[in-house]
């Protein structure tokens, strides 16, 4: 097959991917995208189980670059669901044009770079060669899964379903008995919706999580109208907030201000807004304060056990042994009511994990559980996963995969010193998935990536990287900030305890977005200062 010669590919056609190849053609440079994926859609095609929704609200979760896209959008809830989600993300690719230069079913094999003629060469699935001068890739912070092998699994008589690799046609579950393992984000969506549905609900805890209370509803054309009219506002405002969402967080140290009471109020008025307002709009000190983290675990602990009829099944489902926000807050919405139904039970498998598959069903503790179906909820190789496993090779065949099961760095999470002219959006060491709204934090990327393109364009330069000093320097500013809060005290896929001899390092920066953008432009006003520009 012959080498296709690009300016750029761009790997991953989710969120981060489509707006990048709008950008880059805008730009005029000869560019392709290529996915996995048979659509687009990335995160959205991919989890498609049931009861998959966004926890963002969706006047923010959205792209920024077209008012006309939302006027001609109608959302039907504040946090809609995954198909929902889905159809958006296909519009756009058919609005701005963008199928016809993305190859879906197709992954990268390896990259390789090229001193000699400082470009990437880089391998696909299908046996294609690009040769291109930028590699973008926007393969997403959660998307590589993390898949059990349990003993026994191959002879299971049942069926077996990742969430993260669900199979887009519908699955009749009624009837059925049904196992979930893991009880993160997914796991908790999985059960709330599927307890309605089956026979029987096994749900598999080794780790309860203080999930919150979603406000979901319907969005009627008055409230369209409203989202229509805030769009310039809130598009400003959101690049410049701690979350990435349209509130801001109290200055550091106001909460220490307040009495108990008062911090109780704030948390009360945080809950009712039903959505991650309550893990990233509170104020600062929760995650940081372990006086303040334990009052607003105690606030959050009162709520969660209210919903539950059991005592002892309660004492299971609220966590005891570490704080709140220190994983990822999910939001729920009947999840911690469906353990009051009679066909849902709590198997705890912390204190005695599942010995594996039986070929009817799971067994834990010398007991079998008889189940038609198993869910693996079990989350991702966060942050790194995906990009390590693109076999990318840069300067003097650094490989990126053998450097992160070493260390994880990154310049800004942007890119990494020794890989010119790769791009990471959502990268490790950048706000992403862990402390952002989304959607805003690929879009700043995405142009602060294109910023960059267009930079050496201009200046008749062609490669870009990050200097080991600056790439030093940030990796020592990221970790400062993440060891002045409690994050790195629990494991969680926050750090890479999830998965096991994962170097530990906060994936995701927690100095906020619009800090993280400050530093952003800041070196992009700068001639790209600290980046070795050639
Ligand atoms: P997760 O939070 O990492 O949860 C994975 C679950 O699987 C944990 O409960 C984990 O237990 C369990 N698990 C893994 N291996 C296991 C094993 N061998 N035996 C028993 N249990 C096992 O992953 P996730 O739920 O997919 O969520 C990841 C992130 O995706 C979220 O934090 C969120 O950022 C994002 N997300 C967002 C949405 C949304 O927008 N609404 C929805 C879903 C996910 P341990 O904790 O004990 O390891």
């Amino acid at each position: 097959m012959a080498v296709r010669q690009l300016d750029a590919l761009i790997v991953g056609a989710g969120i981060a991917g489509l707006y990048q190849l709008h950008r880059l053609r805008k730009l005029g440079l000869s560019v392709k995208s290529v996915d996995a994926a048979p659509d687009v859609g990335g995160t959205w095609y991919w989890n498609a189980y049931p009861g998959a929704r966004v926890d963002s609200p969706a006047n923010v979760y959205q792209y920024w670059f077209s008012q006309e896209l939302l006027d001609e959008w109608k959302w039907s809830e504040r946090f809609p669901a995954q198909p929902e989600i889905r159809r958006y993300l296909q519009h756009v690719a058919t609005k701005f044009d963008l199928y016809r230069d993305i190859e879906l079913n197709t992954e990268v094999a390896s990259a390789d770079w090229q001193e000699d003629e400082q470009r990437w060469r880089v391998r696909t699935s299908k046996g294609e060669t690009f040769d291109v001068q930028f590699l973008l890739s926007c393969v997403g912070m959660l998307s590589s899964p993390k898949v059990p092998s349990f003993p026994g699994q191959e002879d299971f008589q049942g069926e077996i379903y990742q969430t993260a690799r669900w199979p887009q046609e519908e699955i009749d579950f009624s009837g059925k008995r049904v196992g979930v393992i893991g009880t993160g984000a997914t796991g908790i969506q999985v059960v709330q919706t599927l307890a309605p549905q089956v026979e029987e609900l096994f749900v598999f805890q080794r780790t309860p999580q203080y999930a919150v209370r979603m406000n979901n509803y319907p969005v009627d054309d008055a409230v369209m109208k409203d989202w229509r009219a805030q769009y310039a506002s809130l598009k400003n405002q959101v690049h410049h907030t701690f979350g990435g969402f349209e509130w801001h967080v109290p200055e550091q140290g106001w909460a220490l201000t307040l009495t108990p009471e008062q911090r109780r109020d704030v948390l009360e008025e945080c809950w009712a807004d039903g959505s991650l307002k309550m893990f990233v709009g509170t104020y600062l000190e929760v995650l940081a304060v372990p006086e303040i983290n334990d009052e607003a675990t105690e606030f959050v602990r009162e709520k969660i056990r209210a919903q539950i009829h059991d005592p002892t099944v309660a004492d299971k489902l609220v966590p005891s042994d570490y704080g709140y926000g220190l994983h990822r807050v999910p939001l729920e919405n009947g999840y911690f009511e469906a353990f009051n139904r009679d066909n849902v039970h709590l198997v705890d498998v912390k204190t005695d994990p599942i010995e594996g598959f039986s070929p009817q069903g799971l067994r834990v503790a010398d007991r079998e559980y008889p189940l038609d179906v198993v869910v693996f909820a079990t989350g991702f190789d966060a942050g790194t996963g995906s990009l390590s496993r693109m076999n990318i090779r840069g300067r003097d065949g650094k490989s990126l995969s053998e450097l992160w099961a070493q260390d994880i760095r990154s310049t800004l999470g942007l890119q990494v010193h020794g890989f010119p002219n790769l791009f990471t959006v959502a990268g490790p060491l950048a706000p992403a998935t862990g402390f952002c709204n989304m959607t805003t934090c690929l879009q700043q990327q995405v142009d602060w990536i294109t910023d960059a393109i267009s930079y050496l364009r201009a200046h008749d330069k062609h490669t870009m990287e990050p200097t080991e000093e600056r790439e030093e320097e940030w990796v020592r500013h990221h970790d400062e900030v993440a060891d002045s809060t409690l994050l790195m005290s629990v494991d969680s896929w926050y750090n890479g305890g999830n998965i096991d001899g994962k170097p530990r390092r906060l994936l995701s920066y927690i100095g906020g977005v619009g800090t993280y953008r400050d530093f952003c432009d800041e070196i992009r006003a700068n001639d790209f200062a600290g980046f070795k520009v050639a």
